[in-house]
């Protein structure tokens, strides 16, 4: 993902429409990229601030952002952990499969 496409993803990752795919690329990148957090950083404020603007000293951007990205990837790894479940599953069932076709025979 360049600058361009992450920039654009901002406000999608925001409003959690980014699909498990996308939101990886988006984390990996604006982790690795100054400039798109930055970005991002002024977009969150941007939207949560003026929200709460009244007590907007309360707002730890850095510490919010983090914990949005790090939601993310924890969930991305919830994923793939249940990808290796099902992989595994499968294996499982290939395997008895097998084995009681070796049984008949
Ligand atoms: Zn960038």
């Amino acid at each position: 993902m360049d600058c361009k496409e992450a920039q654009k993803c901002i406000r999608s990752f925001f409003a959690d429409e980014l699909d498990i795919g996308e939101a990886k690329r988006f984390v990996d990148h604006v982790c690795s990229c100054k400039d798109c957090m930055e970005e991002l950083t002024i977009e969150y404020l941007l939207s949560e601030g003026m929200s709460r603007l009244e007590n907007a000293d309360d707002i730890d951007v850095e510490r919010e952002l983090e914990e949005r990205l790090n939601r993310v990837l924890s969930r991305k790894r919830m994923h793939s952990q249940l990808k290796t479940g099902l992989f595994l599953v499968v294996l499982i069932l290939i395997c008895i499969f097998l084995l009681g076709g070796v049984k008949i025979v």
